[in-house]
């Protein structure tokens, strides 16, 4: 699946938007700029995740964003960092939302699975083995 992909002067504040409906994906020009390459390429998987699966629960966007991702052969840190980056995940900021920091976490847990089922690093197949036991 494609989508075409606008670049916008601002989403005020959000660095990224889509239609469902018409299949658009919106960057934000403000946002974007100052972000690692990286870090806008999941974003846009993001975004047409939204559009692919047709929903709008932000974890499963993530999902199958990340799956994407990590097809393309970029650092794995990075689809972390990507989140760590836009949410906010500071408990002791006013704005600070469980959910994000949920997201978060089930991004990292991703990586984890990922480099150890898929890229059998074996630092990260004891991670996610000593994860399983807890
Ligand atoms: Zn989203």
């Amino acid at each position: 699946m494609s989508y075409p992909v606008y670049i916008v002067d601002t989403l005020e504040g959000s660095p990224a938007c889509c239609n469902r409906f018409t299949g658009e994906v919106f960057l934000a020009k403000d946002v974007c700029e100052t972000l690692p390459y990286t870090y806008v390429v999941f974003i846009i998987l993001h975004e047409c995740a939204h559009i692919e699966i047709g929903t709008t629960d932000e974890s499963r966007a993530d999902s199958l964003a990340f799956y994407r991702y990590a097809a393309l052969g970029l650092p794995l840190s990075d689809a972390v960092f990507a989140l760590t980056k836009i949410l906010n995940c500071d408990i002791s900021q006013s704005n600070f939302i469980a959910e994000h920091e949920k997201r978060i976490n089930d991004q990292y847990n991703r990586v984890l699975w990922y480099d150890a089922n898929i890229n059998k690093y074996p630092l990260s197949i004891k991670k996610y083995k000593d994860l399983q036991k807890c």
